[in-house]
Formats: C-alpha cells, sequence, structure tokens
C-alpha cells in the first residue's frame, strides 16, 4: 500500500547518518511497513543501504545481521555439527509467507514487528540469542531475544533504537531441537508454535504464538512430564485472537510441550546408553 504520509526516504551509508528524527522509521524488507496504514510515519530510513554482512562468524558466536533475509538465512550452509539448524527451515516455514516474502522479509524485521507468531522470534529464542542493539545515543546494548520482546507490538527499544544484529551462540547450534505448530486453518497464521532445544546442558522449552511474548522454560535436565506440568500450570497469559483461544492454545501447547519433552527423553537415554 502506499504510505501517503512519508515524505522522505533516506538511504544511510554509515551509522553517523542512521540517527531517526521524528516521525522517521527503519525500513528493512518493507513487508510489514507496506502492508497497512502507517498514520504518523512521515520518513523512512533504509537500513539495508548499510551493507551489513548478512552472517558472520567467531569462535564461538553466529552472527546476523538484522537485514539478514529469511531466504538468506534459508541459503546458508550449516557446519557439520550443527544439529539445531533444521529448525531455521520450520521457522520460515511457520511464517504465513510465500518464498517471494522471504526474499524480502529480514530476520529484524520479524522480531522488531513483535507479533505473538513472529517465528523468527521463536527460532532466535530457541537458540538463546542475543540482541546487539544500536541506542539512539550512538550506544550499543545486549539483550537476550527473550526479553527483547515484551508483548504484542512491544520491545524493548527506546525511540530511534535499531537492532543491529542477532549472536547465537555456537553450543546452542549443536543442540537438537524440537518444532511443533499448529493453526486453525491449513494456511493460517500460527495458533501455537511450540519449540525446544536440548543437550547435555539441558532442557529448554519455548512457547510462541499462543502466548503474547515467549514463554521460556529452562530445565538443568529433560523435566519428568509432572515437573514440566507444574512449571506449565503457573503460566496463565495465553493469547486470544482470532487465529484461537486462550483455552485451546492452552491445551494444543501443553500436548506439544509434552511430545517435545517426550522427544527429548527418548534422545537423551539413547545417548546415555550410547556411551554406556
Ligand atoms: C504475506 C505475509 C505473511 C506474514 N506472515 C506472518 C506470520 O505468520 N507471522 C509474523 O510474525 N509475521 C508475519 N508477517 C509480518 C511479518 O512480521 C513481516 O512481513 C516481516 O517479517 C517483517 O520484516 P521486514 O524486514 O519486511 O520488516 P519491515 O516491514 O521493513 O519493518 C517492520 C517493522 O520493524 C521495524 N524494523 C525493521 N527492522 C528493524 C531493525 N533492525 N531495528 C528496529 N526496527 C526495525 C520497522 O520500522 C517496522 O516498524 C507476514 C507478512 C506478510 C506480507
Amino acid at each position: 500500500m502506499d504510505l501517503v504520509t512519508v515524505r522522505t526516504v533516506r538511504m544511510p551509508s554509515h551509522r553517523a547518518d542512521l540517527s531517526l528524527a521524528a516521525g522517521e522509521r527503519p525500513l528493512a524488507g518493507g513487508t510489514w511497513l507496506f502492508s497497512e496504514e502507517q498514520p504518523d510515519l512521515t520518513g523512512l530510513v533504509d537500513l539495508t543501504t548499510l551493507g551489513w554482512p548478512d552472517v558472520e562468524y567467531s569462535d564461538d558466536t553466529l552472527t546476523i545481521a538484522a537485514t539478514c533475509t529469511i531466504a538468506s538465512l534459508l541459503r546458508l550452509a550449516p557446519d557439520p555439527g550443527w544439529r539445531a539448524w533444521p529448525l531455521v527451515d520450520r521457522c520460515a516455514n511457520a511464517l504465513l509467507a510465500s518464498f517471494k516474502v522471504w526474499n524480502s522479509a529480514t530476520v529484524g524485521g520479524n522480531v522488531a514487528v513483535g507479533l505473538p507468531a513472529g517465528a523468527m522470534t521463536a527460532l532466535l529464542v530457541t537458540l538463546d540469542a542475543t540482541a546487539v542493539v544500536w541506542t539512539a545515543d550512538g550506544g550499543e546494548r545486549r539483550v537476550p531475544v527473550s526479553e527483547l520482546v515484551l508483548g504484542v507490538r512491544t520491545l524493548d527499544l527506546g525511540d530511534g533504537d535499531v537492532i543491529r544484529a542477532f549472536e547465537v551462540p555456537r553450543r546452542a547450534l549443536t543442540a537438537t531441537t524440537g518444532y511443533r505448530r499448529v493453526s486453525l486453518s491449513p494456511h493460517g497464521r500460527s495458533g501455537a508454535l511450540v519449540t525446544a532445544r536440548w543437550s547435555t546442558d539441558g532442557f529448554v522449552l519455548v512457547v510462541t504464538a499462543a502466548t503474547p511474548r515467549p514463554l521460556v522454560l529452562r530445565f538443568g535436565t529433560v523435566p519428568s512430564a509432572e515437573t514440566l506440568d507444574a512449571a506449565l500450570a503457573g503460566y496463565d497469559d495465553w493469547y486470544d485472537d482470532p487465529h484461537g483461544s486462550p483455552d485451546w492454545r492452552r491445551a494444543v501447547s501443553t500436548r506439544f510441550a509434552h511430545e517435545l519433552r517426550d522427544e527429548a527423553a527418548i534422545d537423551t537415554d539413547s545417548v546415555a546408553g550410547g556411551a554406556a
């Protein structure tokens, strides 16, 4: 859609050009920005002209630029030991979007929109990623992605803050991941998306789409079914919108959580058995 209030589109090449004036907002892939009215928007600042490399590697971290498109992430050849990598494909397919949208939509844009069904948020939270935020005053801060998304369309970002990248620890990439998703119709938006990661470091369960913000449950080992039930029983903020009622979301998320727990229990038993 035409954004009729927009008067300027800036194309920064350095961080110094990035500072956002009142009424300006970052433009990434534009797939959400141009999909609905933006009444207060008077200017766009195109992040893609900053030339951030899609990914960078260090000994212990994979850094994914906020401007990396979902398509580019899917094309990345994982290291042989990255057992978690199938989760990238699954989360990309969890979006109610075709490959045409994948070619423009960015990882950072999906997180920044802050929708419950933000599958890149689910991916990054499951992989224990940290967001690198360039703050409006020229500084930088790091915040776990699990704490960056605070609620529906609400992020822990100040005015003028921009997400620069996501740092994914390599140790998370070598863990095993699991995934379950459901929607009310075959091509509907996710009603519940439950992901998990497990290794000898423990078991992490992440619920998105069914909750206004990511629900993250961490355990030192694969929990018993009773322990998992007790942890889920302590949570009472299930999302309510046309994509599912809170009761239904709680029920399917609980079932998926148990399925993933069972998968992890069998997996870790067989690892322990193999090592014995
Ligand atoms: C067909 C279709 C299906 C979709 N399905 C889903 C779905 O199933 N689940 C879901 O969650 N979403 C869905 N979306 C919306 C989706 O979140 C976005 O389209 C996409 O992920 C946004 O990425 P983008 O790069 O295009 O962001 P843009 O549209 O460019 O920007 C989105 C917002 O984030 C801000 N922003 C972008 N990058 C940054 C940054 N680095 N730092 C700070 N702010 C930033 C922008 O200012 C803007 O407010 C769908 C969209 C379409 C068109």
